[in-house]
């Protein structure tokens, strides 16, 4: 059988061609002979399945869509809380380029318009500017799982014309948000701008934010999930320049886009994407490129709005056996216990309270157990201890398992129901 997965892709493709809005961008002099006919798409998984159409093959520089994984590594090496003194997280709703500082403090208004990206550069962890080229330069090839190349011409294109980026540069240094020299700096960040990708590279580094941080292909830890977590929410609110609100209210996912004319995308959970086409609207997104988004977003129910299945009850039944000679009250569990289902089960045994005094959960068929569910089970543990039951959990894949208690005990711990209903009492 083939997958349906590429024929879909092709169609979504086939269905922007027509759109010949727009313009390529042309103030770096080098990004201006990009073939504006380009066009290209691809998804990643979590798994680290990897689905292409269009122009797959087609390098371009990455440029803005670089500056998550910046602020990633920026925060891996600073922490948030130094990182937070010297970018802010509010959308600018303001060009890419335009000079969004905070008045009296001069602190860059998110880290992803070029201010902050500059600054953000300039926080990551090096001895020299080379070395914290090299550092950024690797940081993208394991999110990417191949070793990325550097196109020079453009770097030296963008570096003898940006005379704005470099001016954002000195604002930032007499602002103290940078310390480093402000030419190194630019000089920087444009070089992290140059590396190049195709759209296979872009949804693996997606997909990688969307996996929590590991790499889906290589399993390389990459970030921590908090990490990830606050570049998602800023690329949300900030990730496409002044379009952002409308950027969320029709697609919906955290994205960022680039002016070489890519766009990733990321639905945590499930799958990193990427689309690729020069021209540009007047915002400075893709022209078919957002439309690829959209189309994306209503077919495959992407918007991170459109709530999930509302979590059911954890319960998946409640039934009593015979055990060890006495009856117990048996709590089947599954799926994944957060706060609404773990809920669920406790206002089970609330309304109807269990008649026995052996009361067993059985987790076999529980997946995830998040924190606050975890604290629920301990404190019902307690309250269920507190009204004379004995408790007693099956949990062969240790999911909750040691559940210690305030007073130090823990629960008996079983592999198996048989376990239970064979042996004595525990
Ligand atoms: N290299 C570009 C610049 O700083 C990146 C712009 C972008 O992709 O938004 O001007």
């Amino acid at each position: 059988m083939k997958s349906p997965v590429p024929d879909y892709l092709q169609a979504v493709i086939d269905s922007v061609r027509s759109l010949t809005g727009g313009a390529v961008a042309d103030y770096i002099p080098e990004l201006a002979g990009a073939n504006p006919e380009r066009l290209a798409i691809a998804i990643a998984t979590v798994e680290g399945a990897v689905y292409v159409a269009g122009d797959s093959k087609e390098r371009f520089s990455i440029q803005s869509m670089s500056k998550p994984f910046t602020y990633a590594l920026a925060i891996a090496d600073r922490g948030l809380a130094e990182v937070a003194q010297h970018i802010d997280v509010e959308p600018s709703g303001e060009a890419f380029n335009e000079i969004s500082l905070e008045t009296g403090t001069g602190r860059p208004r998110n880290p992803m318009i070029n201010a902050g990206a500059i600054a953000a550069h300039s926080l990551i962890a090096a001895d020299s500017a080379a070395q914290r080229d090299a550092r950024v330069h690797d940081f993208y090839s394991r999110f990417a799982g191949r070793e990325l190349a550097l196109d020079a011409e453009l770097m030296q294109s963008e570096q003898s014309t940006g005379d704005r980026n470099l001016a954002l540069g000195h604002l930032l240094k007499s602002f103290g948000v940078i310390d480093q020299d402000p030419v190194a700096a630019v000089n920087g960040y444009i070089r992290q701008c140059s590396l190049t990708v195709d759209v296979a590279d872009l949804a693996l580094m997606a997909a990688t934010l969307a996996n929590g941080g590991v790499q889906p292909v290589t399993g390389e830890r990459l970030v921590d999930p908090l990490i990830v977590r606050q570049v998602l929410s800023v690329m949300t609110t900030c990730g496409m320049y002044d379009a952002a609100g409308d950027w969320l209210t029709t697609v919906g996912i955290p994205a960022k886009s680039g002016v070489s004319g890519g766009i990733i995308g990321v639905l945590p959970g499930q799958v990193g994407i990427a689309v690729f086409s020069p021209r540009l609207d007047s915002h400075g997104n893709s022209v078919r490129g957002v439309a690829m988004m959209e189309r994306l977003s209503r077919d495959m129910n992407l918007h991170i709005m459109d709530a999930a299945r509302p979590a059911r009850s954890a319960m998946r039944s409640r039934r009593r056996v015979r055990a060890g000679g006495e009856n117990a009250t048996v709590f089947e569990l599954q799926g994944d216990l957060v706060f609404v289902s773990t809920e669920a089960l406790i206002r089970n045994a609330v309304d109807n309270p269990p008649d026995t005094e052996l009361v067993v959960f059985d987790l076999s068929r529980v997946d995830e157990i998040t924190d606050v569910a975890r604290r629920m089970s301990i404190a019902a543990t307690e309250r269920l201890k507190a009204d004379g039951k004995r408790v007693v959990l099956v949990d062969p894949r240790k999911i909750i398992a040691p559940l210690t208690l305030p007073d130090g005990t823990s629960p008996a711990t079983l592999d198996s129901l048989e376990e239970l209903e064979a042996g004595g009492s525990p």
